[in-house]
């Protein structure tokens, strides 16, 4: 491991800082900025007129290295999973998902998870650390060396709690929204939240340029408080409360509610006309997630029917209710079940099964 700073995880104004600490004009801070995320690369020695002692400031004081992708899974619906070791073998799954010609990156914000909602794999192993800004961008940086082309969607929804790790997704989401960056709409970068309501203000306060989806989950306190042990904390009350006040702050910016639904728990009509209340009330749009199984879960996946009640209730109501078709099932990949190092025996015989290393 390096002690280095991690040129990746620079944004402009630091780049310009460093130019001025080096004596050279800031506009090789833009060069940079272009090499990395037009090219995807650090070929700093080939960017014309690039002053030599700026070359040598960087090299000798920032790491520049990209990550190396240890396996790449595609599953037959097009969705890859790509697994990241980074540089201190911790390794992190990141999940490419083309639809409509466009590519979506579902980015990981954290090894492990330590909020703990009971239907999440990637729950069951705790929280081993924090990804760094520079961590979620080299993600992005391995689509540009895999596929050839950055993701025009951003989504923190990979492994981790987004909001937990507020600092460094903070900066992530401002640099991949900057003109000079990624230059990525603030609509098509979106915070997944378990709902960690300071952090909710926080967003606001930040003006931070991103969309916003919450698990809701449920749509009582009693339901809440079994399936995800965040709402004892922050329960549903507050949780609405701040994200009533999120939509009306950011005037015409809708939540995107997110529902996992879990067959005898969550997916009866009366959940479903709660649903309808809350969604209404927030001018939401409803994602159903029908529960995605996995080895020692208590949880089942509604049938179809239910399913399918369930959003044509919704639907028929007035409010936009989809089915999040889950991608990538075959390989793993899709929502909750990122699970990368929950045990690493298990996930060592799954990598012999089935990846393509
Ligand atoms: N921690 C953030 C980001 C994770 S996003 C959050 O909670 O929003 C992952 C999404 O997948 C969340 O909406 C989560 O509720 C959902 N999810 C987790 N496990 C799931 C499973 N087994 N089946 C279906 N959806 C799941």
């Amino acid at each position: 491991m390096t002690s280095k700073v991690a040129l990746l995880g620079l944004d402009y104004d630091e780049l310009v800082n460093i130019c001025e600490q080096v004596g050279v004009s800031s506009v090789h801070a833009k060069k940079i900025m272009g090499e990395v995320f037009r090219y995807g690369g650090f070929d700093l020695e080939n960017i014309p007129d690039f002053p030599k002692k700026l070359l040598r400031w960087l090299q000798n004081n920032t790491d520049m290295t990209l990550p190396e992708v240890i396996a790449n899974q595609h599953a037959a619906d097009g969705t890859q999973k790509l697994l990241i070791r980074m540089a201190d073998n911790k390794d992190v799954e990141s999940v490419l998902i083309p639809a409509d010609g466009r590519l979506t990156q579902c980015i990981s914000s954290q090894v492990g998870c330590a909020i703990g909602c009971e239907f999440c794999l990637t729950a069951t192993a705790g929280l081993t650390r924090n990804l760094t800004t520079a961590e979620m961008m080299q993600q992005v940086m391995t689509t540009k060396q895999v596929l050839g082309c950055f993701p025009r969607n951003i989504v923190m929804m990979g492994m981790g709690e987004p909001l937990h790790n507020y600092e460094h997704v903070a900066k992530f989401v401002r640099m991949v929204t900057h003109d000079l960056g990624l230059a990525l709409s603030p609509r098509r970068v979106t915070i997944s939240t378990a709902g960690l309501v300071p952090a909710i203000y926080r967003l606001l306060e930040d003006n931070l340029p991103c969309s916003l989806a919450v698990s809701l989950n449920a749509t009582t306190n009693e339901i809440r408080n079994q399936i995800m042990p965040i709402n004892q904390k922050y329960p549903l009350e507050d949780l609405i409360t701040a994200m009533r006040k999120y939509v009306s702050i950011r005037n015409k910016k809708r939540i995107l509610i997110e529902y996992v639904l879990l067959a005898g728990i969550n997916d009866t009509m009366d959940d479903a006309k709660r649903l309808r209340d809350i969604a209404k009330d927030l001018g939401s749009t409803v994602n159903i997630l029908p529960f995605n199984p996995f080895e020692g879960s208590r949880f089942t996946r509604p049938s179809d029917e239910v399913v399918d009640m369930f959003r044509n209730f919704l639907n028929d109501a007035g409010v936009v209710a989809v089915v999040r078709v889950s991608k990538g099932r075959d390989i793993s990949a899709a929502c909750g079940q990122l699970k990368t190092e929950v045990n690493q025996r298990a996930a060592t015989l799954h990598k012999q099964r089935s990846l393509t290393l």
